[in-house]
C-alpha cells in the first residue's frame, strides 16, 4: 500500500490532514444539541466526522453495534469484521466517477461541531515499561546508573495492573492528586497535594479479540487480536511513587488519571509503518519471539502551555525505539493463562529517545527536578503546575499523506481539597 487514497471529502486529500481516507480511525461522537446518552460510533475523514450509526441504519455498512456509545461490540467482532467495515467505508468515500450517495453525504458533519467521547469502554488498563532509554534514565535517578535496568528488564516486558476506572478522554481536566509522601529529610510521611506531578508520553494498544482463561498466544497471534492504537498520557505523581513503589510497583501515583486520544487508529491504517524492534541484547525466550516487524514508525511530540502562556513543544520522539512491541506485551500478558478482554488497554511505557529534547517525561527532561526546562514564553518548569495544559501529538508520515491520532490533551486543576490558586 502506498500513496494517498483520494476522497470526495476534499479536506481529506490535503497532505497535512490527520484523517485522509487511508486512516479511518474509530471514535464516539454526540452532536451539539445531543446528550451523552445519544453518543454513537463514528469515523473521521478530513475535517468531517461520519456517523456510523446512520450508515448502519441505511444498510451501507455491516451492523456491528455502531449505534452504541462505545466501540466494544465492533472491536470484539474480530479482524474480518474490521476489514469488512474498512472496505465498505473506503468504497463509500473514495473519489470516483460516480456521485457520492445521499446517505453518505448526510452522515457527515464538521468535526468541530461534535463532542468526542471515550471511544471504548476500558475493560482493564495495564501499563508497561518497554522504553529502554526511559527505564535507564529513571532507574539511574532512583537507583544509580549501575543498577538502572533491573535484571529482568531485557527478558520480560515489565508492567503493572493499573486502573480502568480513571481512563479519560482527551480534554478532560485532571485534578492534582493527593497522597502520602515522605521527603528524604523527613522522619515521618505527610498527606497532601502531589508536588512532583509528571506526564508520560505513551502509545496505548487496544485489545479487540479477547482470549480465554488459560489460553496462551504467540506474539504473531497477539498482533492479530489488537484492534488499534491511541495516544496515552500516563499522569504520574513522582513524590507519591517514590514513597510507595517498593516492593509492589506504582499504586496511587498512577491511579488518579490516564488520558487517551479520542480516535482509535486501526492496525490496518498503520500497516505501511511497521518497523522492527531494536537488536536484542539477550535472545528472548520463545513465547516472546516475533516473526515479522511489530513496532511502528510514529512521530510523537509533547507540547505544554501555562495558564497564561503560549504552547511550547518540549519533546519530539518516535514510537519505533520501543524494546518490546505491543504484541509482545500482549503475548506476555496472556502467557500465564491470564484472560484478556475486549477493551483492554495496554500502555507501552514512556517513549524517550537518546537526549533531552526527545524525552517522554518531565522527570527526565528536568533530570529529577534539578535542571528546569524553559518554555518559549520564558517560564520554567520542573514538573506540571496548576493551570498547565499538556498535549501529546502523533502521526505516521506516509508518501503525501499522514495517519494522525488527533491530540491527547489535559489541563491540571488544583487538588480537590484546594481552592483555585490565583
Ligand atoms: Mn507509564
Amino acid at each position: 500500500m502506498s500513496g494517498l487514497i483520494r476522497s470526495w471529502v476534499a479536506a481529506a486529500n490535503d497532505a497535512s490532514s490527520f484523517f485522509p481516507l487511508n486512516n479511518l480511525p474509530f471514535g464516539v461522537i454526540s452532536g451539539p444539541s445531543e446528550s451523552a446518552d445519544q453518543a454513537r460510533c463514528a469515523t473521521a475523514i478530513g475535517d468531517q466526522v461520519v456517523d456510523l450509526a446512520s450508515l448502519q441504519a441505511a444498510g451501507l455498512i455491516p451492523a456491528y453495534g455502531f449505534d452504541e456509545p462505545a466501540l466494544n461490540t465492533f472491536m470484539g467482532s474480530g479482524r474480518e469484521a474490521w476489514a469488512e467495515v474498512r472496505h465498505a467505508l473506503t468504497e463509500l468515500f473514495v473519489e470516483s466517477l460516480s456521485e457520492p450517495t445521499d446517505p453518505a453525504r448526510a452522515a457527515l458533519q464538521p468535526i468541530d461541531d461534535v463532542t468526542l467521547h471515550l471511544p471504548f469502554q476500558v475493560a482493564e488498563f495495564t501499563d508497561f515499561y518497554a522504553g529502554r532509554q526511559h527505564a535507564f534514565n529513571v532507574g539511574s535517578m532512583f537507583r544509580g546508573p549501575e543498577n538502572a535496568l533491573p535484571p529482568n528488564w531485557l527478558h520480560i516486558p515489565i508492567g503493572y495492573n493499573g486502573r480502568a476506572s480513571t481512563v479519560v478522554v482527551s480534554g478532560t481536566d485532571i485534578h492534582r492528586p493527593l497522597g502520602q509522601t515522605k521527603g528524604p529529610d523527613d522522619n515521618v510521611p505527610s498527606f497532601g497535594p502531589c508536588q512532583r506531578l509528571d506526564i508520560e508520553l505513551e502509545m496505548g494498544a487496544v485489545v479487540g479479540t479477547p482470549t480465554k482463561l488459560g489460553q496462551t498466544i504467540s506474539v504473531d497471534e497477539a498482533d492479530e487480536l489488537i484492534f488499534g492504537y491511541v495516544l496515552l498520557n500516563d499522569w504520574s505523581a513522582r513524590d507519591i511513587q517514590t514513597w510507595e513503589y517498593q516492593p509492589l510497583g506504582p499504586f496511587q501515583a498512577k491511579a488518579f488519571a490516564t488520558t487517551i486520544s479520542p480516535w482509535v487508529v486501526s492496525k490496518a491504517a498503520l500497516e505501511p509503518f511497521r518497523c522492527s524492534t531494536p537488536k536484542r541484547e539477550w535472545p528472548l525466550l520463545p513465547h516472546l519471539a516475533d516473526s515479522v516487524p511489530m513496532n511502528y514508525d510514529i512521530e510523537l511530540s509533547i507540547s505544554m502551555a501555562p495558564a497564561a502562556g503560549n504552547d511550547s513543544i518540549i519533546s519530539n520522539t518516535n514510537f519505533s525505539s520501543m524494546y518490546y512491541s505491543s504484541a509482545q506485551q500482549l503475548a506476555h500478558h496472556a502467557s500465564s493463562g491470564c484472560a484478556m478482554r475486549t477493551g483492554d488497554l495496554l500502555g507501552s511505557g514512556t517513549i524517550s529517545g537518546a537526549d533531552r529534547g526527545t524525552y517522554g517525561s518531565l522527570i527526565e527532561m528536568s533530570w529529577g527536578g534539578d535542571d528546569p526546562i524553559t518554555l518559549d514564553c520564558g517560564e520554567t518548569r520542573t514538573f506540571v503546575e496548576d493551570g498547565d495544559t499538556i498535549a501529546l501529538h502523533g502521526h505516521a508520515q506516509g508518501d503525501g499523506y499522514r495517519i494522525g491520532f488527533g491530540s491527547c490533551v489535559g489541563t491540571i486543576m488544583p487538588a480537590h481539597n484546594q481552592t483555585p490558586s490565583s
